[in-house]
């Protein structure tokens, strides 16, 4: 369908009124398109060939899709492990939901009744990570929010610096975090509470609806779906750097893209988040920490579930993640058969690589071309002799293998990435989107939407990160 065509409904809107607030959008001066993903367009089903203008004007609010009354949404959070009662999209505006399902936002679109000190804009340079990220992240087949298209402008933004200002058109399935839940908790509002239960079901958990146990498998399946989506973000090396309450998704999805980083060299205390100076969001921690805030939802649930079952359902989180976890690095490790000493292996590989500072992603895509030549691994250390043993012992572990060395090589490189969008990357492409150049959006769009894949022009940005860029902590300030 045409862009034009592509109506909205606003079932948010048909809470009650402390869920949301009706926002104007704030154009930005001299807006003009920078990329859009054709892959995100296709699951709209929209053409935006030839419509780029009208796509322009909807994300700079001059515009609105069929149906659209333009909002924003209510919710608290634990932020840094300290309860905020009134957070809310303090620079997300939503323009509504759309047939096939996603809920359409603009983020950097101008203030909001919940922007408190914020002006509620995003700058270019995030707006950059967040658009590609999105991207990225479904690629490598991690739930996520998706991004749609990103515009920039000439419009200044006060940072630490003048920057300009800069909108993504981002979409999801689901934008209530474990936060919107604990905002009515905390106003001892169950009535809403119960609704906003219903209303999730409805969105994210449809199988559910009309269950008589229906919240309690909601939280359930919630511990399941999070648990996965930690074992995929710490299998491909992804540090979020904010996983405040009000940055999880009650859909269990990756959202809110700040100051996170894909691991350089592998480092299990690595922070990317400067501000995070406790290292409480380090990428080691993240499984825990996602159990912390399960269990801050599951207060914020029990007014509707017996907390006692929540709590049982909650403490089967760390072995649901560690079968997921276990199970995605088999598969990288071109391990089909489960060997029971699989974790004690692994965790010899991760202490060699954390001592040798090798770069995680290359390492294990070098690996998935192993056929008994130690060469191209052992040149990543310092010291060979501990890999070495280690590659002698991974022979043996495969010989229990039934698959050939062919065969093996081929899953694994459909599991190990080829490109991650390491931040070195990022900075490339916003350095030169700076200068007025978008060509290194598109090119990392390219690698977002097929980071397996050979791409020979593209080759630098394969290999290890240079040695001054890598693992580096990010401000949170966007
Ligand atoms: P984050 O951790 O980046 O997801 O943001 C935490 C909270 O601060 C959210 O409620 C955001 O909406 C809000 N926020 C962040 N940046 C701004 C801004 N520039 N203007 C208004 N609100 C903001
Ligand atoms: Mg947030």
């Amino acid at each position: 369908m045409k862009l034009h065509e592509l109506n909205v409904t606003m079932p948010y809107l048909e809470l009650e009124a402390e869920f949301h607030d009706k926002t104007d959008i704030s154009p930005l001066k001299n807006p003009f398109l920078i990329s859009c993903s054709s892959d995100a367009a296709e699951i709209l089903d929209v053409d935006i060939d030839g419509h780029e203008d009208l796509l322009v004007k909807i994300m700079n609010g001059e515009a609105h899709f069929n149906g659209s009354e333009p909002f924003s949404m209510c919710y608290a959070g634990h932020q840094f492990g300290y309860f905020v009662p009134r957070l809310g999209d303090g620079r997300a505006i939503n323009l509504g939901k759309t047939e096939s399902g996603w809920n359409l936002q603009l983020k950097g679109a101008g203030p909001t009744l919940y922007s408190r000190q914020g002006d509620g804009r995003a700058v270019l340079r995030s707006s950059i990570r967040e658009y590609l990220m999105s991207e990225a992240m479904c690629g490598l087949d991690i739930a996520t929010s998706r991004a749609l298209a990103l515009i920039g402008s000439d419009h200044d933004v006060a940072r630490e610096r003048w920057e300009k200002g800069a909108v993504v058109l981002r979409m999801s399935t689901s934008w209530i975090r474990f936060g919107t839940f604990e905002y009515f908790f905390s106003k001892q509002q169950f009535d809403k509470l119960e609704a906003l239960a219903d209303y999730t079901i409805a969105e994210s958990y449809p199988h559910l609806k009309g269950h008589e146990d229906a919240y309690f498998l909601m939280f359930e399946e919630l511990v399941d779906r999070t648990a996965l989506l930690l074992a995929k973000w710490q299998g491909v090396g992804f540090n979020h750097g904010v996983m405040n309450t009000d940055n999880m998704s009650i859909s269990g999805l990756t959202i809110d893209y700040g100051p996170f980083a894909f691991l350089d060299d592998y480092d299990f205390d690595y922070i990317c988040n400067h501000t995070d100076t406790n290292g409480r969001y380090a990428f080691g921690q993240q499984p825990n920490v996602a159990q912390w805030n399960l269990s801050m939802l599951m207060k914020a649930l029990s007014p509707l579930v017996n907390i006692e079952r929540m709590q049982e359902a909650l403490e089967k989180y760390g072995d649901i993640y560690t079968n997921y976890y276990m199970e995605f690095m088999r598969k990288k490790l071109g391990f089909l058969i489960e060997a029971q000493d699989d974790a004690s292996v692994l965790r010899w590989l991760f202490g060699i690589m954390q001592q040798e500072q090798i770069d995680y992603n290359y390492f294990f895509r070098q690996l998935s071309r192993y056929d008994g030549d130690k060469t191209v691994l052992l040149a990543l250390c310092k010291l060979e002799q501990p890999l070495s043993d280690w590659l002698d012992h991974y022979e043996i572990r495969l010989a229990k293998e039934d698959s050939k060395t062919k065969a093996r090589h081929k899953q694994m490189l459909v599991t190990n990435p080829k490109y991650v969008l390491k931040n070195y990357m990022l900075q490339y492409a916003i350095d030169k989107a700076n200068r007025g150049d978008y060509g290194g959006v598109e090119e990392l769009l390219t690698l977002a939407r097929a980071p397996f894949d050979e791409h020979p022009e593209m080759e630098s940005f394969a290999g290890i990160s240079p040695k001054s860029v890598k693992n580096l902590k990010l401000s949170c300030s966007s």
